[in-house]
């Protein structure tokens, strides 16, 4: 959430490089937006809300310098205008501010700050709490050691850039929230900012920084000098340079109208890359499993509904004692975590604040630590024993959809690894892989945008599955929550006489996931008790079945058909989006990589 891109470069005119920069992280955040720039020994600030233009020169921001900073913020504290958008200013002029994350104890910094330096605050937001105590500090410390005092004093996660007009100077701090510096070969510019994607056109070198640690990058002898630092010992740190790979072109939206579809169409090959892992840490995980006495797999929002999935598999191919909890609540379990247990972290970004969370409590508590994830080197990968990524590509839509099967192949794959049963497991991916290749076509399409049609003015949209299609259902509901806005939750099949039938009503339309397993003939029982009360029965099955008022057919896949249930789900609800004039890439009040809790 909140993308940060900041910029230092012999040329003069980096505006419209930030600008750029900014608009390829919008989706992490997409409340406003704003840019600081130093010309002229002056900080200019520009600041407003909305989208930001394609076109650099539709900002009114006559300003040319070679130091910036830019914001695309995900307001959470202070509502969206743009006295909260960032940069935020000293009161001082001389510093301004750009941040990711919350400070958890601004309250009481901002009532210290206006008691004992009358200081006069100008935003309802966290972040100004920073950069004004930046200044008092600055008043009798050098830079490090005021950005030493500062970081002490902030409470939560965060990182954040501060401009410096007094050394032409850029500060970076961080605490939890990814900040990456991109540092071309040639050292005449250099680029920080929240997400590789943001500068991967320019360099695909670049350095981490980590947890407690701070920087200071000028440019001095028509050259980028950096400086990265230790934030308790301020002793200085030779950060490594490390090679990213990523294609630029993944990272643009190419012939497709929005990135999710773009995402959807990708699944075509993006199980056959998950399915390409190194044998020997697959060989790790399976050893560590084995060891275990229990593995719990956790993850927020789709990523948890994957861990679900991941268990039901793990529940039927082992003996394993498998768990699967939402990240955010392992901490209300503190007991079950301890050295025989293995924690099992699924996030797309690598950088989920809850999750990230969880995984340090897990080692503290003696836990060996593993994750899957998209993203190398992100914040997940680092802090965990062993990782495994899905190679899914850039994942730019805030709706999962080609990472999230790439997390379930990984989970499947492990758990025919762990049942001794790999070569099975890679043959049935590869077969899915090979049937989602066929069944993304146009005509597959244009049938799911016609249902799509059909139920845009849908109040209400129930999914039930049952197994590992339960989570599915639970998926599909975010997925339609998330891009559709229409009011959809999802359920164990043999849960509605418990309660939900009694939202049925005449005509409403209830998704049936019906796979050809154990389970299809309980299902199909559900789906007559819904339609005997009127509902209206969209049956995802590879066999159609008269319980069906319509039918979404889709091939059959074994135990990876929890995989290819998903897909129809996702066209739906893109289409859904689209004909309800949603932006299904930015939907409201949400944004990509949740960094903060
Ligand atoms: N807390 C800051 C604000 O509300 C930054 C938010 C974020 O990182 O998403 O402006």
């Amino acid at each position: 959430m909140c993308g940060i891109f900041s910029t230092i470069s012999l040329d003069t005119n980096v505006k419209n490089l930030v600008v750029e920069g900014l608009k390829k992280l919008e989706y992490r955040g997409y409340d406003s937006f704003g840019i600081s720039l130093i010309q002229n020994n002056k900080i200019k600030n520009f600041k407003s809300t909305g989208e930001i233009p394609s076109d650099p020169s539709k900002i009114e921001f006559e300003a040319s310098g070679s130091i910036a900073i830019g914001h695309t913020r995900w307001a959470t504290h202070g509502g969206v205008n743009t006295a909260n958008a960032h940069p935020h200013l000293s009161q001082n002029q001389q510093y301004a501010i750009v941040h990711n994350g919350i400070i958890e104890n601004y309250t009481k910094l901002k009532q210290e700050l206006i008691q004992e330096h009358n200081y006069q605050f100008h935003s309802e937001t966290d972040t100004e709490v920073i950069v004004a105590y930046f200044q008092i500090l600055k008043e009798n410390l050098a830079t490090k050691q005021a950005l030493q005092t500062l970081c002490k004093k902030l409470q939560g996660r965060y990182s954040f850039i501060i401009l410096d007009n007094n050394t032409q100077e850029l500060i970076l701090a961080r605490q939890g929230s990814p900040l990456i510096i991109g540092v071309p070969k040639d050292e005449t510019s250099i680029f920080i900012a929240s997400d590789v994607p943001a500068f991967v056109k320019y360099t695909q070198n670049v350095i981490y920084l980590d947890d407690n640690q701070g920087a200071i990058l000028k440019l001095a002898d028509q050259k980028i000098q950096s400086h990265y630092f230790d934030l308790d010992t301020l002793t200085e740190i030779q950060k490594r340079i490390i090679k990213v790979e990523i294609n630029p072109e993944e990272t643009e939206l190419g012939e497709h109208p929005h990135f999710m579809i773009k995402e959807i169409w990708e699944q075509k090959d993006s199980i056959r890359k998950a399915l390409e892992q190194d044998l020997s840490t697959l060989k790790q995980f399976v050893e560590k499993f084995n060891e275990a006495e229990k593995i719990i797999f956790i993850g927020c929002g789709t990523a948890h509904k994957v861990a679900i999935c991941t268990q039901y598999l793990f529940a039927k191919l082992t003996k394993k004692i498998t768990l699967h909890e939402i990240s955010s609540e392992l901490k209300h379990q503190k007991n079950i975590l301890y050295s025989k247990t293995i924690v099992v972290a699924i996030s797309q970004s690598g950088e989920t604040a809850e999750t990230l969370e969880a995984i340090e409590l897990a080692k503290k508590h003696g836990c060996f630590t593993t994750c899957i994830t998209n993203v190398r080197e992100s914040s997940l990968d680092r802090n965990c024993d062993l990782s495994l990524f899905i190679k899914a590509g850039t994942e730019k839509a805030v709706a999962s959809t080609k990472a999230t099967t790439g997390q379930m192949a990984i989970g499947s794959l492990l758990a025919f690894a762990c049942a001794d049963r790999l070569n099975e497991g890679k043959f049935l991916l590869s077969n899915t892989g090979a049937l989602i290749n066929d069944m993304l076509n146009p005509r597959y399409e244009d049938k799911i945008s016609q249902l799509a049609k059909e139920l845009r003015y849908a109040q209400n949209m129930y999914i039930i599955g049952k197994g590992a299609n339960y989570p599915i259902a639970l998926e599909s509901a975010i997925k339609l929550q998330e891009v559709t806005y229409i009011h959809a939750e999802g359920f164990a099949g043999g849960e509605l006489k418990h309660g939900p039938l009694a939202l049925i009503t005449k005509q409403t339309p209830v998704l049936v996931i019906a796979s050809n397993d154990d389970c299809f003939q309980e299902i199909i029982s559900n789906a007559i008790e819904i339609k005997s009360r009127g509902g209206y029965i969209i049956g995802i099955s590879p066999v159609n079945n008269e319980a069906f008022d319509y039918w979404l057919k889709v091939p059959e896949a074994g135990l990876d058909s929890p995989i290819i249930n998903l897909i129809p789900i996702q066209i739906l609800a893109y289409h859904i989006s689209v004909l309800k004039d949603n932006n299904p890439d930015k939907p409201r009040n949400l944004a990509k990589s949740v960094t903060v809790k």
